[in-house]
């Protein structure tokens, strides 16, 4: 049944999920509130905006690949809305040795096989089309994956939100269930989900280093290097955010002497003007990661709790259609089953 009026929900989580989710149940005349005591600094932090549904495509992952394409289709009016950019030169895949080339050529395959558009570049083909970068052995250019700054989504956000947020966290044990004052709650919290939840999510941590190139590259570059992954991505004014590490962990998400070695070291093969490159930052943050590695968005076994959570890698490509899906339950009940939070015991 659609749910017609103003519904008052309160959404617990500022990153780029929560945000989402709260611009678009606004947008659609809904009361909101934005709960989190260090809005924007979790995960979305920590992202580089990669929205490429076909660079990150892996066997077994049909769905999450059409949920990517889905998504991607709807940040073009999101960026709009929102005024913020997005990087549409595409994205090269890039293997750097013959070994690298080799798994390089397996992928393609895939994403033949997956019916998404790859163009395969040789030697040459990838000089020219990326000059700063060293003589790798062949490429892939991915035309339809897209990028945007994360920072900039959220600061966006959070303007138009601004007067809804509350800067404090919501103790979910408090009052779990909606009744006073309230219609929903959407649980967004990222990697650290409250209890009852708490053990839907883990944390997966990746640390990303922010650094100022004078050549940096025009497209998205997602580089194996000797066997090792790591990616490019530009932003305007030169700004090259070089990621990342991917680590199972129990601990809190810090940044490594190791992790930021091995990223430069990577880094340095494939691009070599990084070296020139001022140094910005390095951070650290957990990847809110489930399961079977699909998000957690829709109704919980409480009433009226709804979670938009476990992106893991994916949510920031993911956080216009997760908006969507949360809004539409709200109004009408819908549910997409492969993401339902009840599918975990
Ligand atoms: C290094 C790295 C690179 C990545 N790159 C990409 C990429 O290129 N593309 C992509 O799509 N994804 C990427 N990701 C994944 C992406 O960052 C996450 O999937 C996404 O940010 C999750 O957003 P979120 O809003 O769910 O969580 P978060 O951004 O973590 O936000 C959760 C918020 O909840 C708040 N909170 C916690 N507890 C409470 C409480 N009790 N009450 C109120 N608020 C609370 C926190 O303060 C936080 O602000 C990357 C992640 C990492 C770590």
């Amino acid at each position: 049944m659609t749910r017609v009026g103003s519904l008052r929900v309160r959404v617990l989580g500022a990153g780029v999920v929560g945000l989402a989710c709260a611009e678009e149940l606004a947008r659609r005349g809904h009361r909101v509130t934005v709960w989190d005591p260090v809005p924007g600094r979790g995960a979305s932090w920590a992202a580089a905006g990669m929205l490429g549904p076909a660079g990150e495509a892996w066997h077994g992952e049909a769905d999450l690949l059409a949920a990517g394409r889905e998504s991607t289709r709807l940040w073009p009016v999101l960026a709009a809305r929102l005024g913020v950019r997005l990087q549409t030169a595409g994205t090269l895949m890039v293997g750097y040795d013959a070994g690298d080339l080799l798994e390089l050529e397996r992928r393609a395959a895939l994403l033949a096989a997956l019916g998404e558009a790859a163009e395969p570049l040789d030697r040459r083909a990838l000089a020219r089309a990326e000059p700063c970068l060293a003589r790798a052995a062949g490429g892939l250019r991915l035309p339809d994956d897209l990028a945007v700054d994360p920072r900039a989504v959220v600061a966006a956000l959070r303007e138009r939100l601004a007067d809804v947020l509350r800067p404090s966290a919501w103790d979910l044990d408090r009052e779990p269930v909606p009744g006073r004052g309230h219609d929903a709650v959407v649980v967004a919290t990222g990697a650290r989900l409250p209890e009852p939840f708490a053990h839907l999510v883990r944390g997966v941590r990746g640390e990303v280093l922010r650094v100022r190139a004078d050549d940096p590259p025009r497209h998205v570059v997602r580089g194996t290097v000797r066997g090792r992954s790591v990616y490019l991505v530009p932003r305007p004014g030169g700004e090259v955010v070089v990621g990342a590490t991917t680590e199972e962990h129990d601990g809190p998400p810090v940044v490594t002497a190791g992790g930021v070695h091995g990223l430069l070291d990577a880094a340095r093969v494939l691009l070599p003007g990084l070296d020139r490159a001022t140094w910005l930052e390095a951070a650290a943050r957990d990847r809110p990661g489930t399961r079977d590695n699909r998000p957690l968005v829709g109704p919980t076994h409480l009433p009226g709790v709804v979670l938009a959570a476990g992106h893991h890698r994916h949510g920031v490509l993911l956080a216009p259609l997760t908006a969507r899906l949360v809004a539409d339950h709200l109004e009408s009940g819908t549910v997409h089953h492969p993401w339902d939070p009840r599918r975990n015991p």
